[in-house]
């Protein structure tokens, strides 16, 4: 074996090789995560700038039978690498449609955003499957909100439009996820038939105290009234993370102020009670 030195190299090598079986065992155990029904779909509201709730974003979390309750930061990259990320993404879409349809059924106009990752951006099937989602749900596709990240915009520009293009007509609406921590520019994002920019949370936290975040959170703004887009600012915790956007222009907010995130049938039940009372 190789000779290391006695200055910490020695200890980080297990360690890897532990992240790497414990990477190994999490995607052996996702592939079966959907059929066991472990997925399940959380989602936290967003509001305007009443603080009405006008939508609300959906969140994976993995019920795991030994592990329990597994944040999606931990399992969607894994996810995102092994191409399960296509499979579990269409599972998230029909969630959708099924839940727009129960809450269009009720009278509630909620719009849902719907993350959708890099790599099941790509798949070619990516329009057929929400086609064929809303179709089956008889969901108004005005009603959903895709959520894609800056890197899709510049990587593949010509397929990324095309999409785009094919999915408005329907009536979807894009919004890009996590605004200012890529590299998209202007002259990209003019090309794409966008709706929406979101605030990153890291972003958001700091802007009324730090003075570089806040003039990221004013270029943002200043960015969505040149495109004409609507901002999201997510991660809002606090009034004073509230008053410091809504002072910008920013008009939609979502974070711990308004809801946590919530289970599915949780979620329903409250906004169902909420029309009757
Ligand atoms: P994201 O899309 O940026 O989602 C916002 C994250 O911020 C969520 O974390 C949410 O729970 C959290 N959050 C919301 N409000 C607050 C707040 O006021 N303070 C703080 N500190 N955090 C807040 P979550 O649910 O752990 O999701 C993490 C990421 O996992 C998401 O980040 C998204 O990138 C990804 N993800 C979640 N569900 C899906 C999915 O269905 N598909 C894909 N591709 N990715 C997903
Ligand atoms: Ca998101
Ligand atoms: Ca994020
Ligand atoms: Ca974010």
């Amino acid at each position: 074996a190789k000779q290391l030195g006695r200055d910490g190299v020695t200890a980080f090598v297990p360690a890897m090789r532990e992240a790497a079986q414990d990477r190994f065992a999490l995607e052996g155990d996702l592939r079966h995560a959907i059929a066991r029904n472990e997925l399940e779909v959380w989602l936290q509201p967003q509001v305007d700038h009443n603080g009405v709730r006008i939508g609300a974003e959906l969140l994976l979390r993995w019920r795991h039978p030994e592990r329990g309750l597994i944040s999606p930061a931990a399992f969607i990259p894994v996810a995102e690498q092994s191409g399960l990320i296509i499979k579990i993404g269409d599972w998230v879409l029909g969630q959708a449609a099924q839940l727009s349809r129960t809450l269009t059924d009720h009278g509630q106009r909620l719009r849902l955003a719907v993350n959708i990752s890099p790599r099941q951006f790509r798949q070619p099937e990516l329009v057929s499957g929400i086609k064929h989602w809303l179709e089956a749900s008889g969901a108004d596709p005005e009603l959903l909100v895709l959520e894609v990240t800056e890197s899709l915009v510049i990587e593949d520009i010509v397929d990324t439009a095309a999409k785009m293009a094919e999915l408005s007509t329907l009536g979807v609406r894009f919004s890009v996820d996590d605004f200012g921590t890529g590299y998209s520019s202007l002259a990209y994002l003019k090309r794409l038939p966008l709706h929406e920019l979101k605030i990153d949370r890291t972003f958001v936290q700091d802007a009324p105290t730090d003075a570089n975040d806040a003039a990221l959170v004013e270029g943002i703004l200043s960015v969505a009234r040149h495109l004409g887009l609507q901002v999201v600012g997510e991660g809002v915790e606090t009034p004073a993370h509230r008053d410091f956007l809504l002072e910008r222009g920013c008009r939609y907010f979502q974070g711990y102020l308004y809801g946590m995130p919530k289970p599915l049938h949780e979620f329903l039940q409250d906004q169902l009670a909420d029309q009757c009372s």
